[in-house]
């Protein structure tokens, strides 16, 4: 008798993180992943938290107006919620600006992931200060895909990791959160070098870059 457990059954069900600062495409990379997926006729659910409200409440879009109809959701649990109570088995489930979940995203992300669903999530890995963003640096473990994406710095041309802020609201009250919700203007991408971890000003040239 041939013991299954050394062969078992390839299960579509795993975790892929996609992991970058702004402007470097994560969304655009979930779209196109997404996309394949829709016209391969697979049963894909998108969400992202309510809270990015920033382009359009319905849809994923990346910087670049790429788009998708998504699913706004406030807390994890409401994705399996939505997953189970779907009248067709889900096959892709997809995830924007993952890092503004609470922490039982990591439990949704591996129930699902073990329930067969191909699970794809992009996210800040790094906030604006340069330190890891919440969950993310778990979702990145128990991943089984992990692509980082690169933006360009705009200070110096470089390949850019960080998120620079650039501007702070005071009227808003919005200094010093790490969640600050991307608008082109109050960030810029940043290489290592031209990264200030406070506030910068647009553009500025460090000397030693000069
Ligand atoms: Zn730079």
């Amino acid at each position: 008798m041939v013991h299954q457990s050394f062969h078992p059954i390839v299960s579509a069900g795993h975790l892929e993180v996609i992991c970058g600062p702004m402007f470097s495409g994560k969304t655009e990379e979930l779209i196109r992943r997404l996309r394949r997926t829709q016209i391969a006729r697979q049963h894909v659910l998108i969400f992202k938290p309510a809270i990015d409200d920033r382009y359009a409440k319905d849809d994923i879009v990346s910087h670049s107006s790429q788009q998708l109809p998504s699913i706004p959701v406030t807390q994890s649990h409401e994705i399996l919620a939505t997953v189970e109570a779907s009248d067709r088995r889900v096959e892709v489930v997809g995830i924007d600006e993952v890092q503004f979940f609470d922490d039982a995203i990591l439990n949704v992300c591996n129930q699902l992931a073990n329930q067969g669903i191909r699970v794809v999530v992009a996210g800040l890995d790094l906030d604006y200060l340069g330190r890891p963003f919440g969950i993310m640096p778990q979702l990145l473990a128990i991943a089984e895909s992990v692509t980082k994406v690169l933006a360009i710095c705009m200070a110096c041309g470089a390949s850019a990791s960080r998120s620079q802020r650039v501007t702070v609201n005071l009227a808003e009250g919005d200094s010093g959160q790490q969640v600050c919700v991307g608008a082109a203007e109050k960030y810029e991408a940043r290489c290592r070098q031209c990264f200030v971890p406070e506030l910068d000003t647009p553009s500025t040239i460090p000397e030693a870059v000069v």
